[in-house]
């Protein structure tokens, strides 16, 4: 069957940056499997999924804005120490859950860690960046209604 709404998408990835480093693969891993169409992978990606069969094979390259955005200055924010649990055992680059005040989680990295305060990036740490990705479609099925009810594949 051809992907598309409701879908589970089975697939292998290889994630390249513009230098050709490898960021991500599924290689040596199960293949990803996601519901099509609720957004569960980044839209570039759906819309080139849209149609495909097990079998396809395709290479893409998604610009930020398909993929995790543009990086945005304004999502650095600098935060006092002792606002933060654990600052005191933080490092650069690692990343840190926030609440926000709608009660959502939010991932950030540790950008800076200073005396008194600790700069944290809500930026994706992807954003910015074109994405390519080499994909071969492994399974197209049917979604379960269990698993549309869920959200996600069983
Ligand atoms: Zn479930």
């Amino acid at each position: 069957m051809k992907i598309g709404e409701n879908s589970v998408v089975s697939i292998d990835y290889t994630l390249k940056g513009d230098d050709g480093t490898v960021i991500d693969t599924s290689e040596g891993r199960d293949p990803l499997s996601f519901i099509y169409g609720i957004g569960a992978i980044i839209p570039g990606l759906e819309k080139e999924l849209d149609g495909k069969t097990a079998g396809d094979s395709f290479a893409v390259t998604i610009a930020p804005e398909d993929g995790y955005g543009q990086y945005d200055e304004a999502r650095m924010v600098e935060v006092p120490k002792e606002q933060i649990e654990g600052a005191d055992g933080m490092t650069e680059g690692v990343q840190v859950q926030a609440q926000r005040e709608d009660g959502g989680i939010e991932i950030l990295t540790v950008a800076s860690i200073g005396e008194k305060s600790v700069t944290l990036d809500g930026n994706h740490p992807l954003a910015g960046m074109n994405l390519h990705f080499n994909v071969d479609v492994k399974d197209v099925r049917e979604a379960t209604k269990e698993e549309l009810e869920h959200g996600h594949v069983h």
